[in-house]
């Protein structure tokens, strides 16, 4: 096996191989090698949108993604708009539709579809996919030290994932990296996590969902508001509503900030609590919660699937 390529693609997930398919066809003859630590890249699709890979959505805005410039996301969006995405897929032989929120899923219903799809390709354009290669080192040229020997490259992309599933290959290596080369690396956040509530008044409420209006209140920041459902369960708040506020509690949080969300049960669309219902008055120390008659605190769950 050559230990010289073009280029060397760190990571073979969703962002590694996409990236792989859009250099080899910009360049044919550039000698692409995508690394994985994995047996078996791509376990993170695999496991996408409940094992049906919610692979895009009919509108997607730069306010959807958090971190980051919303200048580059504008430009990237641009760039490669979500009926791009559905055009690339379907031309792979992975027609998509749409379903609820406008939510984009493949016909198959079957997120080892889009992975094959992606991974055939690859392959058809001759990507040099080498599994079992975990990154350990990377230096200036490039010269990168791996589990199964060493590879030289002049450009290098690191794919490597967030910091969510480590058990996947992602636990944040390639941050480490990045950061040998100088990189300035931003702390991730937990998102899409349920909310975990103290006490047990929640528990009896298990399985009830209805719209709410959440409002986070963060120390520096304006208060954020987010409608969409609420579900109660046993270890306190899921559903819609309450993913989407967990990065913004876990922000603050991560921040060392004081954060308090408060809770309309009045449904979405009702901004403003009544008064002696729901207060909104500002916690500080500790992140709480609050329902109707009490207020609880919470503390982050686990990611949900
Ligand atoms: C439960 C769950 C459900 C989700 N559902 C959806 C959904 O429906 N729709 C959607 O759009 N998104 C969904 N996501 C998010 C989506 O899965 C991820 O954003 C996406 O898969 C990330 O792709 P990636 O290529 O950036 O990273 P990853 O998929 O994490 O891939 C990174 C790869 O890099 C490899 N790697 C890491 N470090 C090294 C190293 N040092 N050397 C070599 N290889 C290394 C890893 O083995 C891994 O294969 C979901 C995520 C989760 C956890």
């Amino acid at each position: 096996m050559p230990d010289s390529f073009g280029v060397a693609i760190v990571g073979a997930g969703a962002a590694g191989l996409a990236t792989a398919i859009f250099a080899a066809r910009r360049n044919p003859r550039l000698a692409i090698a995508l690394l994985d630590g994995a047996k078996k890249p791509g376990a993170k699709i695999l496991i996408s949108g409940g094992g049906r890979c919610n692979v895009t959505n009919t509108v997607v805005a730069a306010t959807d993604f958090h971190g980051g410039s919303r200048h580059v996301v504008r430009r990237i969006l641009a760039a490669f708009t979500a009926e791009d995405a559905a055009a690339f897929f379907r031309d792979l032989g992975v027609p998509l539709h749409v379903e609820e929120d406008g939510k984009l899923f493949p016909d198959s219903g079957c997120a080892r579809t889009v992975l094959d799809a992606l991974l055939a390709e690859a392959r058809r354009l001759d990507v040099r996919l080498l599994t079992g290669h975990r990154v350990t080192g990377l230096s200036r040229g490039f010269a990168l030290e791996t589990s199964a020997g060493a590879l030289h490259a002049p450009h290098v992309v690191l794919a490597t994932g967030g910091l969510s599933l480590p058990k996947s290959g992602s636990d944040g290596t390639g941050h480490r990296l990045a950061a040998s080369l100088g990189h300035t690396i931003v702390p991730c956040t937990p998102a899409l996590a349920p909310l975990v509530l103290d006490g047990d008044f929640h528990v009896a409420l298990s399985g009830v969902a209805h719209p709410v209006e959440l409002v986070v209140r963060a120390d520096r920041d304006k208060p954020a508001r987010v409608r969409g459902a609420l579900l109660w369960t046993h270890f306190g708040v899921s559903g819609p509503a309450a993913l989407d506020a967990s990065r913004l509690w876990h922000r603050a949080r991560i921040d060392g900030r004081a954060v308090a969300v408060h809770v309309s049960l009045l449904g979405a669309g009702t901004s403003t609590p009544p008064s002696g219902r729901c207060s909104t008055r500002r916690v500080r120390g500790r992140p709480r919660t609050c329902e109707t008659r009490s207020r609880r605190s919470c503390r982050p769950g686990s990611p949900t699937p």
